[in-house]
């Protein structure tokens, strides 16, 4: 997505945003699409089937190359998301994009800012450093 792009959508959310103008309301609304995102994953897993999560611990060290983590650092995900998850979680994600976006407009937070930071932090710190 382009910066443009993101301008654009943060305008379209603002003018959509009759209803929802209290910060209260949208801190809210976030954290419910927050929620649903993680059900839809969930759904995927427990309901379809589509996924499966293989979880056990990580067996990384600070001794190993970034190359060498990023080999063994594993998802736990199995398989793939079928076209009906994906347009669920797609949904969900988008949803949840749709109160972030709120919530910058109504902080007067700009998406393309806070993106372009995030992205900069990400470039500049080691693996380990990203929690
Ligand atoms: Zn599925």
């Amino acid at each position: 997505m382009s910066a443009n792009q993101l301008n654009e959508f943060q305008d379209l959310v603002s003018n959509l945003l009759l209803r929802h103008r209290s910060l209260l309301d949208v801190l809210s609304k976030f954290d419910q699409s927050n929620a649903s995102v993680h059900r839809s994953v969930v759904k995927a897993v427990t309901e379809c089937g589509c996924i499966e999560i293989h979880a056990h611990k990580q067996e990384i060290t600070s001794e190993m190359s970034m190359e060498e983590a990023q080999e063994a650092i594993k998802s736990h995900v199995k398989g793939n998301l079928c076209e009906s998850c994906l347009e669920a979680v797609s949904g969900q994600l988008g949803r949840n994009m749709f109160y972030v976006s709120a919530l910058c407009n109504l902080l007067d937070l700009k998406l393309e800012h806070i993106v372009e930071e995030e992205a900069k932090r990400c470039s500049t710190l080691g693996l380990f450093n990203l929690s």
